[in-house]
């Protein structure tokens, strides 16, 4: 326990380099527009499944591909995919895309994948196992499930974040979850340690619970929006995932524990 919380609190720290000559800036703006997108009622879930979702590795079983009934693509997702295919941008939305199917004052430029309905993701090959563009997939398809608008309403409604069925990716984290939490029953004073970690304002702890929450702005909302506001918080860059897995993997432990102090107690049916 000691050993993760050392290499946790060690990642915390090499975090701070991405700070810019003269500190963190326009923190308080930056932070309303956060709230603005998510509203701060969605914590800790927001924080607990991006934490959840950098931590999950996709086993590309295809079970999310085969049962989506339409996958929605940003712009991003369009240019990021193409480049990765060697397309055009507008090759890739001739040939792989179509109008949203939903009023464009609601979903703005987004598009869906062309797919026959009933039939699984045009990029989805079971040979392979899985997503043909797996390293750029959609926005939605990496979001999945952990910060899919429905998941976070589950959370709120039932104060708790639930286990995704069906996803092995979701249930392999979560025995690693119930694995911390038995050494934990076992260590009372690492127990403490991890408790007093995340109340102890420490500016690292502060800085990571922030990228930790632009990291899930990051994934739920694509890429471009986040930079911006790391721009404004005056970071040189968005922290890779692997610099905030060993934070997450602490994060997690904890908040399904219980032993955070939160608003709202957050628990999982514990193993
Ligand atoms: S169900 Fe889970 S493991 Fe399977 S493809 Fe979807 S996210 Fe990946
Ligand atoms: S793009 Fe990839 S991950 Fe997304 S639904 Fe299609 S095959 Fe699955």
């Amino acid at each position: 326990m000691r050993e993760e919380t050392d290499q946790a609190l060690r990642a915390m720290k090499e975090l701070c380099k991405l700070i810019a000559d003269g500190g963190l800036r326009d923190r308080e703006r930056a932070e309303k527009d956060m709230d603005d997108m998510i509203s701060r009622d969605y914590e800790p879930y927001f924080s607990g499944n991006a934490a959840l979702c950098l931590l999950a590795e996709c086993q590309r079983c295809g079970g999310c591909c085969r049962e989506e009934r339409s996958i929605a693509v940003s712009i991003e997702d369009c240019r990021r995919i193409a480049r990765h295919m060697g397309l055009s941008q507008k090759r890739f939305m001739m040939g792989y895309t179509l109008p949203h199917e939903l009023n464009r004052a609601r979903v703005g430029s987004a598009r869906m994948l062309k797919k026959a309905g009933g039939e699984a993701c045009p990029f989805f090959d079971p040979l392979l196992p899985g997503c043909k563009v797996h390293p750029v997939k959609p926005q939605v398809c990496r979001a999945a499930l952990h910060l899919s608008k429905m998941n976070l309403l589950l959370c709120e409604e039932e104060k708790k974040i639930g286990a995704i069925p069906g996803c092995p990716a979701d249930a392999a984290l979560r025995e690693q979850l119930a694995q911390f939490r038995r050494n934990l029953d076992r260590n009372p004073a690492a127990r403490q340690e991890l408790e007093a970690l995340f109340s102890s304002h420490k500016p690292e702890v502060e800085l990571f619970l922030l990228l930790l929450r632009l990291k899930g702005l990051e994934i739920y909302f694509g890429g471009d929006r986040a930079e911006r506001l790391a721009r404004r918080l005056g970071l040189k860059r968005m922290p890779e995932d692997g610099e905030l897995r060993d934070g997450a993997m602490l994060y997690a432990a904890a908040l399904s524990y219980g032993c955070l102090s939160l608003k709202t107690e957050l628990k999982e049916e514990k193993t």
